[in-house]
């Protein structure tokens, strides 16, 4: 009997667990997770679960009976510490050695603290756990006055949140503008203007030297000397890919475990997917590492056959989405790639799509709408670059004419 040990059991290994039995595998399969709980989704840590509307159980991939039905053995609070790719053997932290056929790394990726003085006083948070956003639901009193170090998506969530639960939000962003990772300066204008809007302050260019405190965290220090007064932080500041383990056993890696279009690692055998996989994209032409649902989700269907031997090559369009208040971000494509980006509609009408071409050639998509408003428009443009449709400038920015004819127009 074929053993297939999943390492990580996160959105992407627990999702790989699960697309093995739905493709008919029947061999065995262990999924190591060193968290105590099955896998569950993120995306609500940082919406409804930290502000008390959803809790973790609501959030769950599956129960424990659906992986006892399907014949998969969850081992939580275990940590694969060394991998031996020629014997093909895990040791975990537990003292036991697994011995697999496929070893699928779905380990994610861990979030970035701030190595400053304070950086480690109660009251300064990260969140990627489930257990990090308990500590910061609790820290969302009314009244409280929030630091959010960090303006990409999680620590825009998180300000939104914070300020629906009647927090005071102060967002220090060390970059010229938020999201300047991610996209365009007139979309990242756009969603800055949602949260002042909402009575959130957005600082950039800042320059943190430590937090103060005595037990637990009171004010930000600026290297200016300037302070401000807290009563919590979250360091909001990205992930690095979580590739200990691949490393240490010789994988090959380059800003994630590298692998093929079809999930393949460096070794024989061993597989890797979601946050922590830089996989190649025949699209693109590149490794591309992304981190998002949708590639948690889609990916470790794609390596389920390649593990049953049925190759099929995992090249999506890159999709995402964030909440922040009323307000949907939706992107597709990479929307920072672009010479140029023009946009129909307006904040001040409910829903804004900004298109990104470069060379002419649709790259991205960025739509910022209340309620589903952007959500068809974005789908629209997503499907153009799956099938390398790409209208002109002027055709996209022309609220008159539908993305929908210019998609079958293509
Ligand atoms: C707060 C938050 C909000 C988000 N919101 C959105 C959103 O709105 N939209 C969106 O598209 N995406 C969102 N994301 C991103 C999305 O949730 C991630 O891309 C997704 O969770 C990645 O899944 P993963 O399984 O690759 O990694 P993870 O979910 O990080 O799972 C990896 C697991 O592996 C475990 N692990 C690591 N090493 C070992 C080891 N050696 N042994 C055993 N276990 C190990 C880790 O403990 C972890 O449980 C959000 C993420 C966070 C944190």
């Amino acid at each position: 009997m074929e053993h297939v040990v999943i390492i990580g059991a996160g959105q992407a290994g627990g999702r790989t667990a699960r697309a093995l039995r739905e493709q008919g595998f029947e061999g065995d399969i262990t999924l190591v997770g060193e968290e105590p709980l099955l896998p569950y989704e993120r995306p609500p840590l940082s919406k409804a679960v930290l502000k008390g509307e959803a809790s973790v159980d609501d959030v769950m991939l599956a129960d424990e009976d659906a992986y006892r039905q399907h014949n998969i053995t969850f081992r939580a609070n275990c940590r694969a510490d060394a991998l031996d790719l020629s014997e093909r053997t895990v040791s975990l932290s537990d003292g036991a050695h697994l011995t697999y056929d496929h070893l699928v790394l779905t380990t994610g990726g861990v979030a970035k603290s701030l190595p400053i003085l304070g950086g480690d006083l109660e009251g300064v948070h990260l969140l990627r756990t489930a257990e990090h956003a308990a500590a910061v639901s609790a820290e969302l009193k009314e009244g409280a006055h929030l630091a959010i170090v960090g303006g990409g998506f999680i620590g825009l969530e998180v300000a939104a949140s914070a300020r629906q639960c009647g927090c005071t939000v102060t967002v220090l962003e060390g970059f010229e503008r938020i999201l300047a990772r991610s996209l365009p300066a007139e979309t990242a204008a756009d969603v800055a203007s949602v949260h002042a809007g909402k009575g959130t302050e957005i600082r950039t260019n800042v320059r943190i030297a430590s937090f103060r405190g005595g037990a637990r965290v009171e004010a930000v220090v600026f290297e200016d000397g300037s302070e401000l007064a807290v009563d919590a932080v979250v360091v909001g500041i990205g992930i690095a890919p979580d590739v200990k383990l691949a490393e240490e056993a010789g994988l090959k890696v380059d800003n994630g475990i590298v692998t093929d279009e079809f999930g393949r690692t460096s070794a024989a055998g061993v597989y890797a997917a979601g946050d922590c996989a830089a996989a190649f994209m025949p699209r693109y032409g590149r490794h591309v590492r992304l981190e998002s649902y949708q590639n948690a989700n889609l990916q470790p269907a794609n390596l389920a056959r390649t593990i049953r031997g049925e190759e099929r090559v995992y090249d999506p369009v890159p999709w995402l989405w964030s909440d922040q208040y009323d307000w949907n971000l939706q992107t597709a494509g990479f929307p920072n790639e672009f010479d140029t980006v023009v946009c129909r509609g307006s904040v001040g009408e409910g829903a804004v799509v900004y298109f990104s071409l470069r060379d002419g050639e649709l790259r991205g998509v960025a739509g910022l709408g209340q309620g589903a408003a952007i959500a068809r428009d974005v789908r629209f443009c997503q499907m153009m670059m799956e099938r390398g449709v790409s209208p002109k400038a002027e055709q996209l920015a022309d609220p008159d004419v539908a993305l929908k004819d210019l998609l079958k127009a293509g």
